[in-house]
């Protein structure tokens, strides 16, 4: 039978079998367009009905989207990535209105952009990253930004192997070009690939001294573990990046900020999460329950429990991570306040993760939050 048919003898009985098409569903498309009041059938088409498609979310904004400048090109490219698809990513990274097409049609009215990984944190000449850094956020603010007033904002590019520098190259980009916070792509390397510094380590509190004072979120991106650390991963090279590797680094990284007590010395201090949390939200009650049976001193100095750090001083996004399930999930462990969508453009596809977004199963009201208002309160985007 026919789903017309279906639906037409569900009519027939009183329109009890029409109650299961969905909003948005084919069933209500065909419902709508069904010939009506000939051969003895009941008209549908002018009684009040739930059978109306989802309204999108207007206006989202998505905020782990990526750039590159064309004297900084190609570096987010990975030998195990598809020629194909990367040729298709690098020439969506350096140009805003193939962007701004694809945000039209997803229905996102905003987006912020930060340059693609590992960036500025893989240049082991530290003048050479600080240079790239200042070039970077210039390029973002003169290229992108002033392209598409209201539409396009940068997060900056900040070079950890000289905190103060990235401390003042922060401020800089805040204060003058407008940035939104900074984006920094996991470890930093310090003259050497095999040597790495983390955001939790000493000399980076400096950094994280101006950002608290300046206010901003630090959004944490992952990249591919070091090197000589990925002996894991042998024989199966994809895994290093994006399809594994990523969020094991990311979420480890992101559990050192938590375990050091930096969120206890700056408690304002807001880093955000893609990729649903790296994992975290299914991952850390296991470590907190495990900590209550270690020595002291074997875990940092922090003071709260891990999990109320991830309430208080993460965001986490959706980029990357279409899955309701997994977002129910993040929402039960942050609440809906703490979650903002995003994409992770190019990488990633904006119709595939609005069409996703727009019909999770989740409230309209979480919905809203999640899609739009969290971030533009955040970053104060109206
Ligand atoms: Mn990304």
């Amino acid at each position: 039978m026919e789903r017309r048919d279906i639906l037409r003898a569900g009519a027939a009985l009183g329109g009890a079998a029409i109650i299961g098409a969905m909003p948005g569903s084919a069933g209500a498309q065909d419902r709508a367009q069904a010939p009506a009041g000939t051969g003895g059938e009941i008209k549908t088409d002018d009684r009040p009905t739930f059978t109306v498609p989802a309204p999108r979310v207007a206006k989202k904004i998505a905020l782990e989207e990526h750039i590159e400048s064309p004297d900084f090109p190609a570096t987010g490219s990975h030998p195990f990535v598809r020629e194909d698809y990367f040729q298709d990513v690098e020439r969506r990274l350096q140009d805003y209105k193939l962007r701004l097409e694809g945000m039209d049609k997803a229905g996102i009215g905003a987006t912020i952009v930060s340059l693609t990984q590992p960036g500025i944190e893989a240049i082991l000449d530290k003048d050479k990253a600080v240079e790239m850094s200042k070039r970077t956020n210039d390029h973002i603010a003169n290229f992108f930004v002033k392209n598409a007033p209201g539409r396009l904002y940068g997060f900056a590019a900040v070079a950890m192997q000289d905190p103060r520098a990235a401390a003042d190259e922060l401020e800089r980009a805040v204060k003058t070009l407008g940035a939104k916070g900074a984006l920094v792509n996991g470890y930093t390397n310090i003259d050497d690939e095999n040597e790495g510094r983390y955001l939790d380590e000493p000399p980076v509190w400096e950094f994280w001294e101006r950002v608290a004072a300046l206010n901003v979120p630090v959004y944490l991106h992952p990249r591919i573990p070091m090197p000589n650390q990925q002996r894991m991963y042998a024989g199966y090279p994809a895994l290093v990046g994006a399809p594994w590797g990523f969020g094991i680094e990311t979420s480890t990284h992101a559990v050192r900020l938590i375990l050091s007590g930096l969120f206890d010395k700056y408690p304002n201090l807001t880093v955000i999460l893609g990729h649903l949390g790296e994992a975290l939200p299914f991952t850390l009650p296991r470590l907190e329950s495990r900590l209550r049976h270690v020595n002291n001193g074997s875990h940092g100095k922090h003071v709260l429990r891990p999990t109320e750090y991830l309430r208080r001083n993460f965001f986490i996004t959706t980029a990357g991570s279409f899955r309701t399930q997994t977002l129910l999930d993040t929402i039960g462990e942050v609440g809906s306040d703490r979650v903002m969508f995003s994409v992770d453009y190019p990488y990633e596809s904006m119709q595939e993760g609005a069409d996703w977004f727009d019909s999770a199963s989740i409230s309209e009201d979480d919905r809203l939050k999640i899609g739009r208002t969290n971030a533009a309160k955040l970053f104060n985007i109206t």
